[in-house]
């Protein structure tokens, strides 16, 4: 006789179309994404106990492949976490992911989980972590918002404080910033500012935040608590700098944010994209503003050229 769990969960949920296709590279192996499952003892699963980077690839190249996973394997160590592929094999893995799947531009997600272990919180419990790799295509604005600017919102609740996590780690427990994204999303918008304990601006939820005053450009600095942004660093050390304009990494309150005259966001999946409001406060003039379009401009053109992948 057939399990009544099962003929129910079978024949009333059928189980959605996965987003994407391909081949998904777990432990040195390529399979299916339909395949492609973690076990449910894995603590990358139970308690979010793992890293990740997302990558970029631009006509072939990885762009920032080398900080990305400089990153990644500052992340595992920060966790205790070891990772089971040295820095130059994950590079191979990779690559080689890139070319599995024909990605000529996309989004490549590199995952550590720490392995499998108990129902218990000791995570030298688990056995080896996992690697997992997933390259694929991506989109996740709207193009639109590249002209017109991007409204969001400051989130009410603040970013966790960087002496409970330290936010060098892109680890796998995105709760705070996803409590943020949901008022955001209820709010009719794509992305919150958040506001550490000590009333700083931050970053947003998957983006780091610069402003725009009298022509100056500034950035919270990495002490706000914040990701340190591999698409912020790229753009303080080498876009601004191509323009002639070079960018202050300070303090920043939210009084700032709201007086600015432009405002933008740059990340890996977001690249630099204008601000249009805040709070439904038009930012300067409510549209994309000169700079953030020049600063733009010039990323595309190093990105789609010759994307660097150091
Ligand atoms: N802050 C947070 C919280 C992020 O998750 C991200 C990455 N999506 C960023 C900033 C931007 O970092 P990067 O430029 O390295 O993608």
């Amino acid at each position: 006789m057939s399990d009544q769990s099962t003929l129910s969960a079978t024949a009333c949920t059928p189980a959605p179309a996965l987003p994407l296709t391909g081949q998904v590279w777990i432990n040195g192996a390529f399979m299916p994404v339909e395949e492609a499952s973690v076990n449910v003892l894995d603590h990358g699963l139970l308690y979010g106990d793992g890293c990740f980077e997302g990558i970029r690839v631009y006509g072939g190249r990885i762009f920032k492949l080398r900080s990305h996973l400089q990153r990644m394997h500052q992340s595992a160590d920060l966790l205790h976490l070891k990772p089971r592929y040295s820095l130059e094999e994950i590079e191979a893995a990779v690559r080689q992911a890139v070319e599995v799947n024909k990605i000529e531009d996309g989004y490549v997600r590199v995952v550590y989980t720490r392995g499998i272990g108990t129902l218990g919180l000791n995570p030298f419990s688990c056995g080896t972590p996992q690697a997992i790799i997933i390259a694929a295509t991506i989109s996740l604005y709207p193009d639109s918002m590249y002209v017109e600017g991007m409204p969001i919102i400051v989130a009410s609740r603040p970013r966790l404080p960087i002496q409970c996590l330290d936010p060098r780690i892109k680890s796998l427990n995105y709760l705070n910033n996803i409590l943020a994204k949901v008022e955001a999303i209820e709010a009719g918008v794509l992305e919150a500012l958040m506001i550490n304990i000590d009333g700083e601006v931050a970053e947003c939820t998957g983006d780091n935040v610069f402003l725009i005053k009298d022509g100056s450009i500034t950035t919270p600095h990495t002490e706000a608590g914040i990701l340190h942004g591999i698409t912020r660093r790229f753009v303080i050390d080498e876009v601004a700098p191509a323009l002639g304009m070079t960018i202050t990494e300070r303090a920043v309150h939210l009084d700032e944010v709201k007086n600015a005259d432009e405002i933008f966001l740059t990340g890996t999946a977001a690249e630099v994209i204008g601000v249009s409001h805040i709070d439904g406060t038009p930012v300067g003039c409510g549209k994309v503003g000169a700079i953030t379009s020049a600063l733009n401009d010039e990323f595309r053109r190093r990105v789609q050229t010759d994307a660097p992948e150091d």
